[in-house]
């Protein structure tokens, strides 16, 4: 057990921050669940006499900044904020900390749009990258260069579910004098802190685990101290890319049951795996539950699933298109199960790369509904 794990199920007060920082009731009408505010600017008494430190919504607003709290505070961070989507969130921090001419080691199993955003974006700006199995730790130190200035990292990894060891590559990074990233989608705070490993700076598509509900699509950045946050602020707003006071409110609430949630989605998914390791259909099962260093890093080990059919493409497009209560979908982290193809729909993208994922690979997302019935689900569908 790690010094996450143990705690009766919850750990550090996870659950009183996550339902508590940033989130005092309503000074003024003692609501107890912060207001949202819809207002694109704020009176102000005098010319520059601001009543709370707001004067224009794209540089703060009351709703947001209770989620930026609350998002420092349960990664452990010094700085939150919040964005319009998770690749706006990775576009600003990289215009924050590089220049044209700068490098950065990328995963070799990556989100795809996060891939997308570096070879079709932001190499037209200048900016330089290198795409590494960072498992391969001789691998993350063989890419570095004079100009390297992050390592990105996302562990564990979408859709193969590789783990990464951060400490280890927070130690590389640092020597080369450059930050480590991680994009802890997958994990969320409650199973993996990245900045207490290692990191600098922590990203989220908090469309995901942290909105929890498939009803909101935003972005966030934690970082480790004063000093990175200067850069990243001044591009949130200059660059404007800000989440919306609605979309804020949306997080908020999704944040509150991020524990109890995610211990449902890793209850069903070991279920899932355990099923899948023995059905003879399946030929490989990616969850990270038997990883030592998935052991070392993570409290448990997510709601992600993988898995690859024997007979190729044909079988997995089938599996597909036959379960019921999985509904066939891009995205995950939602309360509902989910199943896609990766190499037709969420990494269609990088066909062709070097990161181009297997044709018979199939992703789960698994949801919170009765266990049984997602395992009943997937047995009919693969025609057990
Ligand atoms: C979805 C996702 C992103 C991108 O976030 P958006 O909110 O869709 O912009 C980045 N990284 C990972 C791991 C994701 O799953």
């Amino acid at each position: 057990m790690n010094e996450l794990a143990g705690h009766d199920g919850a750990h550090d007060g996870f659950e009183t921050l996550a339902i508590h920082a940033g989130q005092a009731p309503d000074a003024e009408t003692g609501a107890v669940v912060v207001p949202l505010h819809l207002t694109s600017t704020y009176a102000q008494d005098g010319v520059g006499g601001l009543r709370g430190g707001y004067e224009y919504s794209r540089s703060g607003n009351p709703t947001r900044t209770a989620l930026e709290t609350c998002l420092a505070a349960i990664e452990h961070g010094a700085r939150g904020f919040a964005f319009a989507s998770g690749l706006a969130a990775e576009d600003t921090l990289l215009r924050a900390i590089c220049s044209p001419g700068d490098h950065v080691v990328i995963p070799g199993d990556a989100y795809g749009g996060t891939y997308r955003l570096f070879a079709q974006v932001l190499e037209r700006w200048g900016l330089q990258y290198t795409a590494v199995q960072q498992q391969d730790l001789d691998a993350v130190r063989g890419a570095i260069r004079d100009r390297t200035k992050i390592v990105w990292c996302e562990t564990p990894t979408n859709p193969l579910l590789g783990i990464v060891d951060i400490g280890a590559v927070a130690s590389i990074a640092h020597a080369a004098d450059a930050i480590l990233v991680v994009d802890n989608t997958f994990a969320s705070p409650y199973l993996q802190r990245p900045l207490a490993l290692g990191a600098d700076v922590v990203m989220h598509s908090s469309t995901k685990y942290l909105g929890g509900h498939s009803d909101v699509v935003g972005g966030a950045l934690i970082t480790r101290d004063e000093l990175l946050a200067e850069p990243i602020a001044f591009h949130h707003n200059a660059m404007g890319a800000v989440a919306g006071p609605f979309d804020s409110w949306l997080v908020l609430r999704g944040i509150k049951t991020l524990g109890v949630r995610m211990d449902r989605h890793c209850d069903n998914a070991e279920r899932v795996a355990a099923m899948l390791r023995r059905h003879d259909r399946v030929s490989e099962v990616y969850y990270p539950d038997t990883h030592p260093v998935a052991a070392k890093q993570m409290h448990r080990y997510g709601g992600m699933v993988s898995f690859r059919l024997h007979g190729g493409e044909a079988n997995a497009l089938d599996v597909c298109g036959r379960t019921r209560l999985f509904t066939l979908a891009e995205s995950l982290g939602g309360v509902e199960s989910l199943i896609e193809h990766p190499a037709r729909m969420t990494h269609a993208s990088v066909a062709g790369s070097p990161l181009e994922v297997p044709g018979d690979l199939v992703r789960l997302s698994v949801g919170i509904e009765t266990g049984a019935d997602l395992l009943a689900d997937l047995e009919q569908a693969l025609g057990s």
